[in-house]
């Protein structure tokens, strides 16, 4: 059995979740442990199953808890080994480099490098027995690989933090407004777009093509790390009214909340075989 859920994302806060039912994986921890460990009680996890946290940058949105929570439940702390940040004060940091295939427990991964103003900044791509998923946040722009990897997910938590026209109209300082929307700093709605669009040719389901397509190789799309001050839910959602695939269930995540996911039995997503 698979499992997964949003802890919350956007510009506060990121955390993902995601096991087998008695194992289970933190994705960044940008809650406060204390926060961390509510949301974990609110989706039926306790912090003692936690095996691992993985590490996509430390930004004070995805490191926040990392530190306190990995003492207090002596879970090791996984990320790429340019990473900044202090690891006497974790219970055990292990550094990674990208495009290796490992393996913690049930779990076989391996990081990619994203674009961000953070140096070993990552996505993730996860096996946790034939149930894959992958996390692709934070990135200023998307390359083939994240598409490749994304194409063997059977979930997808994908990054949609502004809408092009708020950032350019809004009041943040010039500075901050080309930060965000370089080649280091986040997907905008469109880019978002443009990668499903693209994600969905490299799989072979163009519009034409979308009649013969069995739902069973649908994927879970979540879109997620809405900013604050540059997005709303209805920005994203009037962008996906525009795009020409349908083969994806796609879940725009609102800021800050939780979000479940669905429970995958191994190799089964909604009763249909992958
Ligand atoms: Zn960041
Ligand atoms: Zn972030």
């Amino acid at each position: 059995m698979s499992i997964y859920h949003v802890l919350g994302s956007g510009s506060d806060a990121n955390s993902y979740v995601f096991g087998d039912g008695e194992d289970f994986y933190l994705v960044d921890a940008g809650f406060s442990c204390k926060q961390l460990c509510i949301r974990l009680g609110e989706v039926g996890i306790a912090p003692e199953q936690i095996r691992a946290i993985f590490l996509t940058h430390t930004h004070g949105d995805h490191f926040r808890g990392v530190s306190v929570f990995s003492r207090k439940f002596q879970v090791p702390v996984i990320g790429h080994k340019s990473l900044y940040y202090d690891r006497s004060k974790v219970y055990q940091s292990v550094d990674i480099s990208h495009n290796k295939d490992l393996i913690i427990k049930n779990c076989k991964f391996h990081a990619f490098k994203t674009y961000h103003d953070s140096e070993g900044s990552s996505g993730y791509f996860f096996d946790l027995n034939g149930f894959n998923l992958s996390v692709i946040t934070d990135t200023g722009y998307y390359c083939q690989k994240m598409l490749e990897i994304a194409s063997k997910s059977n979930v997808v938590f994908l990054e949609s933090n502004y809408d092009e026209q708020m950032l350019a109209n809004g009041d943040y300082p010039q500075d901050l407004k080309r930060r965000i929307a370089s080649k280091h700093g986040h997907l905008s709605n469109n880019q978002a777009c443009d990668f499903l669009t693209e994600l969905a040719v490299l799989m072979g389901k163009n519009e034409n093509e979308a009649i013969q397509i069995a739902d069973s190789s649908t994927i879970d799309v979540y879109l997620c790390h809405l900013s604050l001050n540059n997005n709303t839910l209805q920005r994203v959602e009037s962008g996906l009214k525009l795009l020409k695939c349908d083969n994806f269930n796609i879940t725009v995540c609102p800021r800050g909340e939780i979000v479940i996911g669905k429970q995958a039995e191994r190799g089964l997503i909604n009763g249909s075989i992958i």
